[in-house]
């Protein structure tokens, strides 16, 4: 039996930006997984990245946006935040 936890393979820590050496430290108030660096000795969060939304899901939400649903309803219908909708319709308008 492994004694090493396998983490996502999305987990970079955000002060050295290595894939090794991060290991699951606990969960934060709002019960997200939390991570620690064994190199630099530090715990953070992983943000959501909007990026990891697929082309699909972002069109869709998009082309929702535009029937006349608003932002926020479109993160609920879609189970992501409405900050991700309003950048990627930013992005999209450039
Ligand atoms: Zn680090």
């Amino acid at each position: 039996m492994s004694r090493v936890a396998k983490i996502d393979e999305n987990i970079y820590c955000p002060n050295c930006g290595k894939h090794e050496h991060q290991v699951k430290h606990g969960k934060n108030k709002s019960g997200s997984q939390k991570y620690r660096c064994n190199d630099c000795n530090i715990d953070y969060t992983p943000e959501p990245r909007p990026w990891q939304y697929s082309e699909e899901v972002r069109e869709q939400a998009i082309k929702t946006y535009y029937s006349g649903v608003s932002g926020r309803r479109v993160g609920i219908l879609n189970n992501f935040s409405k900050s991700n909708v309003y950048n990627w319709i930013k992005k999209r308008n450039k």
